[in-house]
């Protein structure tokens, strides 16, 4: 029986999680239909109830009504040369017992409003990351009382979303690096890197295609002929998937990416990562439209 209360409760806590959000890879380990966001689709068969089952959890916002928990909000900005980097991020803590039994944070850029003219739409789309905050999961288990003894058990509960990085490619795009670490209980971490980039004219997210002008044969042409291995397709396919993750722009180079969780499923964050040049990958000179 508290097995399959765990195994429920990992499945619909990884779908559920930040550190999953509309990861393919994610999905495709837990044997998701590819396709479904799994938080707001409907129930189509047995395999899916768990995930589709929210009466385990509670979101932050709930427990910020609820007496029997203590919820701290704080908020920190750090300076960085781009932008100002702010952290928001929740403490609970059971009054029963006075343990923590679940933390989280979300970083969000902030630039000045006058740094380019798109500033303002970058802004507004980091602030609504922060404000689903308040949304996130916590998983009923994790708020018994009768779970925080021993030790370190409700400590494992977090869910963190930190940026890496903030740079600007050809003085026309912002990049975004962000990493997210989550745990739901036990010892197992749950890994997740993005790049999220913007266009700092118009403030409009990017994705892949907005830069690469040939068809889906060719870009995994180009993938095939300089690495070719499984991982690579693999992550070639997702990218065209998805447009948006699994790929990063540095200043030389693209670079597609994974983590070995997102190949293997085991909890490791390091990236697998394969690198090209803006001309390999685009034929330009450099980052361009
Ligand atoms: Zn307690």
């Amino acid at each position: 029986m508290r097995k399959q209360v765990l195994f429920t409760t990992i499945i619909a806590a990884f779908m559920l999680c930040a550190c999953a959000k509309e990861n393919k890879a994610v999905a495709d380990y837990v044997g998701v239909e590819e396709g479904s966001t799994a938080t707001t689709e409907a129930t189509t068969d047995g395999a899916e109830n768990a995930i589709d089952d929210n009466e385990n959890f509670v979101t932050i916002k709930d427990l910020m009504n609820n007496p029997d928990f203590d919820v701290e909000r704080k908020e920190e900005i750090r300076k960085d040369v781009i932008a100002d980097i702010v952290n928001e991020s929740y403490t609970v803590t059971c009054k029963k017992c006075g343990k923590e039994v679940y933390s989280c944070f979300t970083e969000i850029i902030r630039l000045p409003e006058d740094y380019t003219e798109g500033a303002s739409k970058i802004n507004e789309y980091m602030q609504k990351e922060l404000c689903g905050l308040q949304e996130y999961s916590v998983d009923n288990y994790a708020l018994e009382c009768g779970s925080h003894h021993g030790d370190n058990i409700g400590a494992y509960y977090f869910d963190n979303d930190a940026i890496d990085s903030v740079n600007v490619i050809n003085n026309k795009y912002l990049t975004v690096d962000i990493s997210s670490c989550c745990a739901i209980g036990g010892l197992n971490r749950f890994f997740d890197n993005n790049q999220l980039i913007f266009d700092l004219t118009t403030g409009e997210k990017l994705s892949f295609k907005a830069f690469f002008k040939g068809s889906d044969n060719e870009f995994k042409k180009i993938v095939k002929e300089k690495y070719g291995d499984e991982a690579s397709l693999k992550i070639a396919d997702w990218v065209l998937e998805d447009g948006h993750y699994h790929i990063a722009y540095r200043n030389d180079t693209v670079v597609l990416f994974a983590t070995k969780f997102d190949l293997t499923g085991a909890s490791d964050p390091n990236l697998v990562e394969y690198e090209f040049t803006y001309r390999e990958m685009f034929g330009t000179d450099t980052l361009t439209k």
